[in-house]
């Protein structure tokens, strides 16, 4: 018994290690549970025993914590607030780790038509640093994150396209946005998430209407061999 346990300790531990090496930050939340430590103890509708006892509950029944009124606890009880005497209740902290808000979103709707990474070559590259969102020619594409639109021109394989900084989680990064078919922003410009910068096209190196989406942790840094700066996008969209 005592080595399934070390087992299972071992197993969640390295489940949070990885989840926190994975993630871009996580944050904890904390709350309290109440656990009964004795049987038959009763459950009523106020901080004392003149009160109504509406249910009976036995040793080892957990509920959540809603604060203390005296020598009584207050639990959520059937989805109501009621009190247990606090000397037969234990008050535990619960503590889960959230993934917190990246702060990035999608900035097309449509199916994901090549991904992040390693790529033929057949196009030029042998590394895709960034995710092709298939849709037609005049699909909105927006902010993926609140920014500075830092170049909104056309150019090279690009085509049309909108560059952004973002500064997340007091992380800085660059999002690209290529082959638009319009643009809505010009450089300089300082806009919220979810601002529309463009529509998707097929201007520059595409073969066809698509959205090609760059994310970069810091500067933009391009290479068609390695990911250089760049990050799946994948990873930060929540
Ligand atoms: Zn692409």
């Amino acid at each position: 018994m005592k080595r399934i346990l070390t087992t299972m300790t071992m197993t969640a531990l390295m489940v949070s290690g990885f989840a926190t090496t994975s993630m871009d930050k996580v944050e904890a939340a904390t709350t309290y549970k109440v656990k009964i430590m004795a049987d038959g103890l009763r459950v009523r509708t106020g901080p004392s025993t003149a009160y109504k006892a509406v249910g009976i509950v036995n040793k080892g029944k957990t509920f959540n914590y809603l604060g203390v009124s005296g020598s009584w606890t207050k639990i959520s009880y059937s989805g109501s607030s009621r009190y247990v005497a606090s000397k037969y209740v234990k008050k535990y902290k619960v503590t889960t780790a959230t993934k917190a808000s990246s702060g990035f979103s999608r900035p097309a709707s449509g199916p994901i038509t090549q991904g992040y990474g390693a790529a033929s070559g057949v196009y030029g590259y042998t590394f895709h640093n960034g995710i092709d969102i298939g849709a037609a020619t005049g699909t909105p594409v927006y902010a993926s994150a609140a920014g500075k639109v830092i170049k909104s021109r056309y150019y090279g394989a690009y085509g049309n396209h909108v560059m952004m900084t973002h500064t997340v989680n007091g992380i800085a990064y660059t999002t690209v946005y290529a082959h638009l078919n319009s643009r809505s922003v010009s450089a300089g410009q300082t806009i919220a998430k979810g601002s529309k910068i463009g529509t998707i096209g097929a201007t520059g190196n595409a073969f066809g209407a698509h959205l090609h989406f760059e994310l970069h942790r810091g500067s933009y840094v391009y290479s068609a061999s390695s990911a250089a700066s760049s990050v799946n996008p994948l990873n930060y969209f929540n």
